[in-house]
C-alpha cells in the first residue's frame, strides 16, 4: 500500500462530516462527482413525499394548505436556507426558479436606483442570467443598458456613477472561480449601485454571510448543492431593508398583502412574501425540505474545510499521475479562490467525461473544452476523490476515449 494510501485514509477517518454521508442513497458503484449540476437522493425524500402525497394530498384534501403548514412553507422553507446563507428570519422565499427569481430581484434594484441606467455582469457567467438580464432590460420601461465585465477582469473596474445594479454569481459554473462577496458588495455600495448575488455554486458548498456582508438581492437554486430534487423551487433574498420599498414585477396574487381579500387591486405583502407570484410547488417544495435536512447539526465552516481537502487532494492526484500529460486546470489553484469544484480543460472533454462515467465516476462537460467535477462535502469521500483521479487521468489515454460511443453527445450535457 502506497503512502498515498495512507494519506487518503487518514483524511477520510478524520472527517468530521463522514456520518453525512448515510443521509443520503448513493448508487453502489458510483463516484458522483455532480452534485452541483442535480444533488444526490436524500435517503427520507422518497418517505416525505410519499408522506405530502398519502397524508396532506390524499386524507387532508384543500384543508391541508392550512392544517398541514403548506401556505406557510415557501417562507419557512426559506428561513431554512437563510440559515445556510447567513440571512436572518423572514427575508428569504422558496419559491419559482432561479431564473424568475433573479428576473424579480433585477428589477427590485433597478427599481430602487431610479436614476441609474447600467447593469454590471459578468461575460463569463452562467448564461441563463445574461439572457434573463437581457429580458429585464426589454421591459423595465426605461433605457438600460447591460454592461458586460470582459473574462478575466475585476467587476469593481466596471462600476461608476451610472451603475444601478451589480449583479454577480458567487461562483463560477465552469471554472468555480470564487469572488469575494463582501468586498464586491461593499464596492457596489460605495458606487451608489446594488448588490445582486446569484448563489447556485455557494449554497450548501460553502459559508455565506449575507446580512453581515451587506448583500441587497439574491438568489439560488436548491437542486444542486441543496439536494433538493430535480426542477425543485429555488430561493431569493431581499434585505429586510429593502422590504418595505422593493417593488417585483410578477404582481400574482401569492405576493399580496391580503390574497384571499379577493381585492380587484394589487397591494404587495409587507415582508418577504412579496416575492412569491402563484401557488407553492407543494411536492418539490416536500423534496427540497428533504434536502435542506441533510445539513442539520452540519457546521458550513467544516463544509468548507471539507471541499478545500477534497478538491486539493483531486487535483494533486491529477497532476501527480498524469505528470506532463496533466489537463490544464481551468479552476483557480488556491482553494480560497474556487467552490466545491474542479474543471479542467480537455479539447475533447466530452468523450473524457463520457468514458469516466462508463467507469463510475461521474462528472459533466460543460462546452467547448471544460471537464467539470463537483465535491459535494455531505456524501463525497477522500478516497472517491482519489479514485475518481485515477479514473480521470486513464481516460485521457486516446485510446480509451476515442471509443464512437463517447463521440455522441446526448441533449443535456
Ligand atoms: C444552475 C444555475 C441556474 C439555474 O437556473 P434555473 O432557473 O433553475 O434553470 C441559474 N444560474 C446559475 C448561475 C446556475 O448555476
Amino acid at each position: 500500500m502506497s503512502s498515498h494510501d495512507a494519506e487518503v485514509r487518514r483524511r477520510d477517518a478524520a472527517d468530521p462530516l463522514a456520518p453525512a454521508r448515510a443521509r443520503f442513497r448513493i448508487p453502489d458503484g458510483r463516484i458522483y462527482l455532480d452534485g452541483n449540476s442535480l444533488g444526490a437522493l436524500p435517503a427520507e425524500a422518497g418517505a416525505r413525499m410519499t408522506a405530502a402525497i398519502e397524508r396532506e394530498w390524499g386524507d387532508g384534501l384543500v384543508a391541508s394548505w392550512n392544517d398541514a403548514g403548506w401556505y406557510e412553507l415557501p417562507l419557512a422553507l426559506g428561513d431554512r436556507v437563510g440559515g445556510l446563507v447567513g440571512a436572518a428570519a423572514g427575508q428569504v422565499a422558496v419559491c419559482d426558479t432561479t431564473t424568475l427569481n433573479l428576473f424579480k430581484a433585477l428589477h427590485a434594484a433597478l427599481g430602487l436606483r431610479p436614476e441609474r441606467r447600467v447593469v454590471v455582469m459578468e461575460e463569463a457567467d452562467f448564461p441563463a442570467n445574461l439572457y434573463i438580464a437581457e429580458g429585464v432590460l426589454g421591459s423595465a420601461g426605461r433605457p438600460l443598458e447591460r454592461r458586460l465585465v470582459p473574462r478575466g477582469e475585476d467587476p469593481a473596474g466596471a462600476l461608476d456613477e451610472t451603475v444601478a445594479v451589480l449583479a454577480l454569481s458567487h461562483v463560477n459554473y465552469r471554472g468555480g472561480a470564487r469572488h469575494d462577496l463582501e468586498a464586491l458588495t461593499r464596492a457596489a455600495h460605495q458606487a451608489g449601485a446594488l448588490a445582486v448575488w446569484d448563489l447556485c455554486h455557494s449554497a450548501g458548498a460553502l459559508p455565506v454571510e449575507l446580512d453581515a456582508a451587506g448583500a441587497d438581492f439574491a438568489v439560488g437554486c436548491t437542486y444542486k448543492y441543496l439536494n433538493g430534487g430535480p426542477g425543485a423551487p429555488a430561493w431569493i433574498y431581499a434585505a429586510r431593508r429593502h422590504l418595505a420599498d422593493a417593488r417585483q414585477p410578477l404582481t400574482g396574487w401569492m405576493g399580496h398583502g391580503a390574497p384571499f381579500e379577493f381585492e380587484p387591486g394589487y397591494r404587495p405583502d409587507p415582508g418577504i412574501r412579496r416575492f412569491l407570484c402563484g401557488t407553492p410547488h407543494i411536492l418539490s417544495m416536500r423534496a427540497a425540505e428533504a434536502g435542506l435536512a441533510t445539513f442539520e447539526g452540519v457546521s458550513m465552516r467544516e463544509v468548507e474545510a471539507k471541499a478545500a481537502s477534497l478538491t486539493s487532494l483531486f487535483i494533486e492526484r491529477v497532476e501527480d499521475l498524469a505528470g506532463a500529460d496533466a489537463p490544464p486546470l481551468v479552476s483557480p489553484r488556491a482553494p480560497e479562490r474556487r467552490g466545491a469544484q474542479v474543471s479542467f480543460a480537455h479539447d475533447d472533454g466530452y468523450a473524457v467525461v463520457q468514458a469516466m462515467i462508463r467507469r463510475g465516476v461521474v462528472g459533466d462537460f460543460r462546452a467547448p473544452d471544460v471537464m467539470r467535477f463537483g465535491f459535494a462535502p455531505l456524501y463525497l469521500t477522500h478516497s472517491d476523490a482519489a479514485r475518481a483521479a485515477e479514473v480521470l487521468v486513464e481516460c485521457l489515454d486516446p485510446a480509451v476515449w476515442r471509443d464512437p460511443r463517447h463521440a455522441r453527445h446526448a441533449t443535456v450535457t
